[in-house]
């Protein structure tokens, strides 16, 4: 029988619309998860999460720190791509985010990088979609950490901003950057990695 987190997604319009449901990417024991929206057009073809425009810079972001796939897993809070790369909606969220949950439960990250302000309100509101409207904006609390609980697991959550707006505002880098220097910061706790 298919588990109803896969049900869920199945049963909603963008699901529908799609090419391919779009689940992952990286190493799936990393200790960083990074959390997108939705996937783009290039996503949804190859079924495979940030390959387009802001995927290629979020690699180059990455390889700048010396992260790689294999320290980190790539998921988005939608699994398939909303049509004409809409904004997802609350009720779409509420359907696709009990898979992230599970790979969240599976994954067992310590840290969790959430990039925009879908990935962040969802976080920040407790993983209640209905309490996202009420959060802080990706500027205001951009590498600012915070220690919560996430399906019973500790995690501490890195807001940044979202790659593809780094793409065109290219003001926001040194602040990427900055953000990114908190990240090392964090994985680097030996803390981080005892149970
Ligand atoms: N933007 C996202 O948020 N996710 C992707 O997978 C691609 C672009």
């Amino acid at each position: 029988m298919e588990s109803p987190h896969i049900t869920s997604v199945k049963n909603t319009e963008v699901y529908k619309n799609c090419t391919n449901i779009v689940i992952g990417k990286g190493n799936p024991n990393a200790d960083i998860l990074f959390v997108g929206e939705a996937p783009g057009r290039n996503e949804d073809l190859q079924g495979i999460p940030f390959v387009g425009a802001a995927g290629k810079n979020l690699d180059k972001m990455l390889e700048n720190v010396g992260l790689s796939l294999e320290d980190i897993y790539i998921a988005n809070i939608l699994k398939c791509r909303p049509p004409e790369n809409r904004d997802p909606t609350i009720e779409e969220i509420k359907a696709h985010t009990p898979w992230l949950l599970k790979q969240i439960e599976e994954i067992k990250p310590k840290v969790v990088c959430s990039l925009g302000n879908y990935a962040t309100k969802f976080f920040l509101s407790g993983c209640d979609p209905d309490k996202m409207k009420d959060q802080p904006g990706i500027t205001q609390v951009h590498g600012k950490v915070k220690n919560m609980e996430v399906q019973g697991q500790k995690i501490k959550l890195i807001p940044l901003f979202h790659p593809a707006a780094i793409i065109y505002k290219r003001d926001l880098l040194p602040q990427w950057n900055a953000d990114m220097e908190i990240v090392k910061k964090e994985i680097s706790q030996k803390t981080l990695f005892q149970d």
